[in-house]
């Protein structure tokens, strides 16, 4: 039978071509999870996405309530999961004030790591079930919330303290930053992502042997070219991608960059689990350090036992 994967955020950027490069190979079907139904499917049509190949469920990671109905539904199409890819975010760095999701939570760190987290830890029991080979549960993370490279040294940095102000429940009455200080948008969204990192290897550390689940996360490259830039400034949007192409040589194209998560997804070398992939210039996969705090495991566990209360699961 085909693999069945479930790819949230497929709607654009690096998920949608993710999407097509795993359906087209006929060997996936991609269950599109996303938060508006017409814009995917008007994505995945005008990518060109084999029909057959792909279905889209409805998920806002903005809600909890909406996180878990997905499940539901998922359960009832009676479908096996053999990997589970946490792709979407947003990035607001431009944002003076912070914004909530449905359970009053900020929406950075709340859609890119709480939905998620509540997600994963559900969806790791269809995972469990499931006979397929090779199961994986993929976390995209990011190179701004390394602190051991040159981009994730561009202020603000990210940093989550003690985690009080994720434990107050980074809300309007308290903190709504994971370190309690005051909010930044950019630090908002890199801190989400160095709780994606540290997600991963909390997987891993607590569930890999007993299930032989592989968990792994990657930095894609930069693609400047996605819909996450969307809130940035006008000046921003125009010279970032050049500056990324011809001074960084960072630059990925959206293709490129699905096929490097496709990978991850489907390589029979890439199984090794808690694992941070990237790749170097010629587009060759190779395990990469994590920064201090993203390879923290006391921090990590308490990240876990902290989110674990937040979605409502301990
Ligand atoms: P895009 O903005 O193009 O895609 C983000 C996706 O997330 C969209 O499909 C968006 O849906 C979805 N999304 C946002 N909010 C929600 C929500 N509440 N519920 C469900 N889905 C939601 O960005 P990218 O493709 O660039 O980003 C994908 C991943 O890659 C992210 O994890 C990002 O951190 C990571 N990344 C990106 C890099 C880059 O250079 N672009 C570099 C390193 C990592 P909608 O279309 O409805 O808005």
């Amino acid at each position: 039978r085909k693999g069945v994967v479930v790819v949230t955020g497929a709607s654009s950027g690096l998920g949608l071509a993710a999407a097509k490069a795993l359906a087209e190979t006929g060997k996936w079907h991609v269950i599109m999870a996303c938060r508006d139904f017409l814009k995917t499917e008007k994505a995945a049509k005008s990518a060109g996405i084999p029909k057959e190949n792909y279905s889209i469920m409805h998920l806002d990671l903005a809600s909890l309530d909406s996180v878990r109905q997905f499940v539901e539904n998922f359960r009832r199409s009676g479908m096996a999961l053999d990997v589970l890819v946490c792709n979407a975010a947003i990035y607001r760095p431009t944002a003076k004030t912070p914004t909530y999701t449905a359970d009053g939570i900020e929406m950075s760190v709340g859609v890119n790591h709480l939905g998620h987290f509540l997600l994963a830890r559900l969806m790791l029991e269809d995972l469990k079930k499931s006979d397929y080979p090779s199961k994986r549960l993929i976390i995209v993370g990011s190179i701004t919330g390394n602190d051991n490279t040159l981009a994730g040294n561009i202020p603000p940095k990210a940093g989550l303290g003690d985690l009080r102000g994720l434990a107050a429940g980074l809300n309007s009455h308290h903190s709504s930053m994971i370190d309690g200080g005051s909010f930044d948008g950019a630090k908002a969204y890199k801190d989400s992502k160095i709780c994606n990192m540290l997600t991963m290897q909390e997987f891993h550390r607590r569930f890999h042997e007993e299930t032989g689940i592989t968990f792994a996360s990657l930095y894609p490259g930069c693609i400047a070219t996605t819909g996450l830039f969307r809130e940035h400034i006008p000046l921003f949007r125009a010279l970032f991608p050049p500056f990324q192409k011809y001074i960084t040589k960072g630059f990925v194209s959206e293709a490129e960059s699905g096929k490097r998560l496709a990978q991850v997804v489907s390589d029979p070398s890439l199984t090794k689990s808690g694992v941070y992939w990237s790749w170097n210039k010629d587009s060759a996969s190779f395990e990469n350090q994590l920064s201090q705090e993203a390879s923290d495991a006391e921090k990590a566990r308490k990240l876990w036992e902290v989110s674990e209360k937040l979605v409502g699961l301990a």
